[in-house]
């Protein structure tokens, strides 16, 4: 197909295309997709995955930043063209506004082979400003996979862990070698499900704002970390003794309810010095 169209794989836009359909099939079997599903795939490449949900699925609306694949994609895309809307373009800058201006709707599901540079960043910004997405089922690389689920206290798990649990659960995981993309990438993959929990902390902004601060400087104590991060002493032990978080542990070992309730401490920390004032 490239061939036909004399293109060439662009590296620097990570163009590794899914050559394997047993991989698209258990991608399709996570996202369980249903009828009245808007999908939002970044970068449908050649259209591998695109072509598979497109029947399955009310629309599906794409970010491709490759400027000479739309006419491919309009190709291998031709069956059911009248679902799928492209957006040429960088996914990070697309505003969710132009997505829902272009679906006519808001989507329901991320689901995407990943371009590895900006996957871990798309996942995040999608949960955080997109909460008409309720499913992602994403291919990223296995570092990344890593990332999003690792536990407490693993050498994995750090602030985006934590902020992403805030958002979302990891509910399915399953390994892909580099064999079953073209060209085959140097790293592992894996394909993860994440489904938004209904129980999003409705400050999660500002458990946010903690999460960074208390791993700003992973290595000391996080009393230490927020302290440098502005936060003052005082108000830090108050929290801390008021959330039943020991001020010489480190952010690794804390759990991201723990941070919710230590955001919620800081808060009324403040708030009662601030009426006693
Ligand atoms: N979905 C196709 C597949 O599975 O074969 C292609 C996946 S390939 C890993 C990643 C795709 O994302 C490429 O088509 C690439 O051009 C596109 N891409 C890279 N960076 C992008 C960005 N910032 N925004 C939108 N698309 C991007």
């Amino acid at each position: 197909m490239l061939d036909r169209h004399g293109l060439l794989l662009k590296h620097k836009l990570g163009q590794n295309f899914l050559v394997q359909d047993h991989v698209i099939q258990g991608i399709l079997e996570l996202a369980e997709l249903q009828e009245d599903d808007v999908v939002y795939e970044i970068g449908p490449g050649i259209g591998t995955l695109t072509v598979a949900m497109l029947p399955r699925v009310r629309r599906v609306v794409a970010v491709e930043a490759d400027r000479t694949l739309p006419p491919v994609l309009a190709e291998t895309c031709a069956r059911d063209g009248e679902r799928l809307s492209l957006i040429p373009g960088d996914a990070l800058r697309v505003a969710p506004k132009t997505l829902v201006e272009a679906a006519g709707t808001e989507p329901t599901k991320l689901v995407s082979n990943l371009p590895y540079q900006v996957a871990a960043t798309v996942i995040l910004d999608a949960l955080e400003h997109m909460p008409s997405i309720r499913r992602l089922v994403v291919m990223v690389q296995a570092e990344v996979a890593d990332r999003i689920a690792a536990k407490p206290g693993s050498k994995a798990y750090g602030a985006y862990t934590a902020k992403l649990a805030l958002y979302g659960r990891v509910t399915g995981r399953f390994e892909v070698g580099p064999g079953n993309f073209m060209p085959p990438p140097h790293v592992n993959s894996a394909v993860v499900r994440i489904d938004r929990r209904d129980d999003v902390p409705n400050d999660a902004t500002e458990v946010a704002q903690v999460i960074d601060a208390a791993f700003a400087q992973r290595r000391k104590t996080i009393r230490n970390s927020m302290s440098a991060r502005g936060y003052e002493k005082d108000v830090l032990d108050a929290a801390f003794a008021a959330a039943g978080i020991d001020p010489r542990t480190r952010a690794e070992s804390l759990a991201p309810e723990e941070f919710v309730r230590l955001m919620q401490e800081l808060q009324r920390t403040c708030f009662d010095s601030s009426s006693k004032s």
